[in-house]
């Protein structure tokens, strides 16, 4: 709908019959063009708070078509990824496929995935984005077997 060109017809009309107001009619014909420029009046105040209507329901369509595009874009990345437990318990998302690459839990919940780095302590990913750290194995044993264990020899 084009909502000028009605609201101009209107004022078009509204303003013949004002100028029907001022000449010389008598008072039956004055009253029923003063109650036509009313009606003509109300009609601009409807078109007017449609017209807004109109406007906040586009604003709002395109809100929703952009919420909508973000979470069909996440369900498509989700669709890569798997929840996985690392042998030290730790929980993180898995990417299908090779090369083995692992997705940040934390950032996973705020519908981000950022793959999983190794950092400057052993067995540990890091995210870089949250910086949370996951253990990705047990610590390995030191070496030291159990039966070269010898208790008297602290004393
Ligand atoms: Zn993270």
């Amino acid at each position: 709908m084009d909502f000028t060109a009605a609201y101009t017809a209107l004022k078009f009309a509204k303003d013949a019959l004002k100028f029907t107001l001022e000449q010389k009619i008598d008072d039956k014909v004055h009253t029923q063009v003063s109650e036509a420029m009313e009606k003509i009046g109300k009609v601009q105040d409807e078109l007017f708070l449609v017209r807004e209507e109109l406007l906040k329901l586009q604003e709002d369509n395109h809100t929703l078509k952009a919420l909508l595009r973000e979470k069909e874009s996440w369900e498509k990345q989700i669709e890569e990824v798997y929840l996985y437990t690392t042998s030290a318990g730790d929980h993180l998302y898995r990417f299908k496929g090779l090369p083995e690459r692992f997705a940040c839990p934390v950032c996973y919940v705020k519908k981000e995935l950022y793959i999983l780095q190794w950092n400057d302590k052993p067995y540990k990913y890091e995210c870089k984005a949250c910086k949370s750290e996951f253990r990705a194995q047990d610590y390995p044993d030191t070496g030291i077997l159990v039966s070269d264990y010898d208790p008297l020899s602290r004393y």
